[in-house]
């Protein structure tokens, strides 16, 4: 779809730009076939209102992993009021989870990575398979600064593990207090554990709230010591 001489002088071009821009290239190269990853974060948030000065309807998912928690549903109600968008909401494959936790327990996240790898393979990267079908282009809110396994992400790349679509990653140099100055000045919709101490959030038995010296990810499947804290749906398998 892009050449890589096409994706590096993109990149070169969108380095200095504001997230806006980045938007409306992509809204310009590939609606109706672009669509917003939702996961309810922060960051998310302000890519959504973005979004919605951009184009009408912006096309957006929620992958409902069934362990969400309480304050994900309210925002989600909240996003509905205050948006207009084409959201859809995907669920993991009931049978594929029946399969799983009865054969290893209903939180079997906390057996050993590789079961909570597939707990997250079942409910969060199959369903993304699914809403990512049919697309162009899709759009995150990842950022630089989130992880280590994040600090050399570009705004524009190629994905190949999801079929060689585009994926925007408009933010990946702002960092958390331009998330929160925006947020806050847009009056944008947030979730509301961030109140709570929580910096990153997830599904209910695999996120707590952080101290203020911990990493922002530190929240997130803490009792794992040794792994990229990651869920799947940003394997780095982009160009
Ligand atoms: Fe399962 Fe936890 Fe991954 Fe959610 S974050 S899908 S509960 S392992």
């Amino acid at each position: 779809m892009l050449s890589k001489e096409e994706l590096d002088s993109l990149n070169k071009w969108f380095e200095d730009k504001e997230p806006l821009e980045v938007l409306k290239w992509g809204i310009e190269k590939f609606h109706p076939k672009i669509v917003l990853a939702c996961s309810l974060q922060a960051e998310d948030l302000v890519i959504l209102d973005m979004l919605s000065k951009v184009v009408e309807k912006p096309k957006v998912f929620i992958i409902d992993t069934g362990r969400l928690h309480q304050e994900s549903y309210e925002l989600i109600e909240e996003i509905n009021k205050k948006y207009n968008t084409d959201l859809r909401i995907y669920f993991p494959d009931y049978k594929e989870v029946e399969a799983l936790v009865n054969k290893h327990g209903i939180n079997l996240f906390y057996r050993s990575v590789e079961l909570r790898k597939a707990c997250c393979e079942v409910r969060k990267v199959l369903p993304l398979r699914r809403a990512l079908e049919g697309m162009q282009a899709w759009i995150t809110g990842l950022r630089r600064e989130q992880n280590f396994t994040r600090g050399g992400i570009k705004k524009i790349e190629i994905d190949e593990v999801n079929g060689g679509i585009v994926k925007l990653n408009p933010l990946a140099d702002w960092t958390w207090e331009q998330v929160w100055e925006y947020i806050k000045k847009n009056n944008v919709p947030y979730n509301k554990l961030y109140d709570k101490g929580y910096k990153s959030i997830g599904c209910v038995p695999c996120t707590r709230p952080v101290k203020p010296w911990e990493h922002p990810r530190a929240g997130r499947w803490w009792w794992e010591q040794n792994s990229d804290k990651e869920c799947g749906l940003h394997y780095r398998g982009v160009k």
